[in-house]
């Protein structure tokens, strides 16, 4: 049976991501060797790089003054790496979910963390607004999307101080203006690659400004001198990026990423509002993720959430299971995944209420 794949991370990558890299892995671009026995420094895998970096600028129209690095270490090693490189006195943090407070936790380390709003008060669930934003902030840090808790900023916030944004869950989802943060980053196993790697777009008119003595490897300034180059990069994720990269281009690039996304979230949501079964755990639409797409049984039917999950698994749908901290179900709908998975599940659904 087809599997539809709607795990939140690592989850779905496209069948052209997955076949090349498969074939790199036994013999890479005709070198008779794997992708995952020959040096770094080959011109075959520094051409991979190149053309990683070059395409991650070319579809979000990355501007001159900023650089693309790609490191380990996942996004969870950036939560330090942004305010060991541009706090100097105080950070901004804005908390809504578990992943925006851990970036928060390492500030703390640092200098005076700010937090400006939290949504922790409703377990997460909307996007604070209209907070105030200390005008001498060094930066002002958000997680554009929240993957446990399927709520999202999609749109760019101007709030008159630097912005650094965490955008694991939602890069490549939707255009976004590069000019308006000073960095954003982001672990590469949600849309773009396997774990392993993770990307950050960086201002290099940001750097360069704190006192403190920077170790090499969390210097953003050393991955950008050396174009990721500096120790061994993850080579099979970066190599897997570049295949998600170029499938992304081919088809359309990232406006066309952003109007299938709306038609996936948008045919899931409406089922979850019109089906007396489910509610959405994200009131606000402004709010509700386009990736993470949050639903739990109605107060009257939470004895059948067992009886849906079965269902739906009969039907194919795999990594429905709602996070630990919010229950029922999550739906993630990345890029890669299909609109004929959305339409199984939703059918799924409907199903359950007519037997019921
Ligand atoms: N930020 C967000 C929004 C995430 O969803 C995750 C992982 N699920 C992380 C950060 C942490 O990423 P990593 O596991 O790559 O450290």
């Amino acid at each position: 049976m087809k599997k539809h794949n709607f795990y939140a991370g690592p989850s779905i990558l496209p069948e052209f991501t997955i076949k090349n890299t498969a074939e790199a892995v036994l013999n890479f671009a005709g070198t008779g060797l794997s992708v995952m026995e020959v040096s770094h420094r080959s011109k075959e895998f520094v051409a991979v790089m190149d053309q990683a970096i070059a395409l991650v600028k070319e579809l979000l129209n990355v501007p001159a003054g900023y650089q693309v690095v790609f490191i380990g270490g996942g996004a969870s090693t950036q939560f330090c790496m942004v305010p060991f490189n541009l706090m100097k006195s105080k950070a901004g943090y804005l908390n809504t979910g578990a992943w925006a407070a851990k970036a928060q936790k390492e500030a703390k380390l640092f200098g005076d963390v700010i937090e400006v709003a939290s949504s922790k008060d409703a377990n997460y669930n909307y996007i604070p607004k209209g907070f105030d934003v200390p005008s001498d902030l060094d930066y002002l840090h958000i997680t554009t999307n929240n993957t446990i808790y399927g709520t999202e900023i999609k749109t760019d916030l101007d709030l008159g101080v630097p912005i650094v944004a965490d955008m694991s869950s939602d890069i490549f989802s939707r255009p976004i203006d590069v000019s308006k943060y000073d960095i954003i980053y982001g672990g590469a196993q949600k849309n773009l690659a396997p774990s392993g790697v993770a990307f950050a777009i960086v201002k290099e008119g940001a750097l360069g400004k704190v006192d403190r003595q920077i170790p090499t490897m969390l210097d953003y300034r050393t991955h950008i001198d050396k174009e990721s180059m500096f120790n061994t990069p993850p080579v099979l994720p970066v190599y897997a990026a570049l295949q998600t990269l170029t499938w992304l281009k081919d088809n359309g690039g990232i406006a066309s990423m952003e109007k299938r996304n709306i038609e996936k979230a948008g045919l899931l949501y409406d089922e979850i509002e019109s089906n007396k079964f489910f509610k959405a755990t994200v009131e606000a639409d402004e709010d509700k993720s386009l990736m993470n797409i949050c639903f739990v049984m109605n107060d009257e039917y939470t004895e059948l959430e067992k009886d849906f999950m079965e269902l739906a698994t009969s039907k194919g749908c795999v990594g429905i299971k709602g996070h630990r901290s919010v229950g029922g179900f999550r739906a993630s709908t990345y890029n890669a995944l299909p609109k004929e998975s959305v339409e199984v599940l939703v059918a799924a659904m409907k199903e359950f209420a007519s037997k019921h």
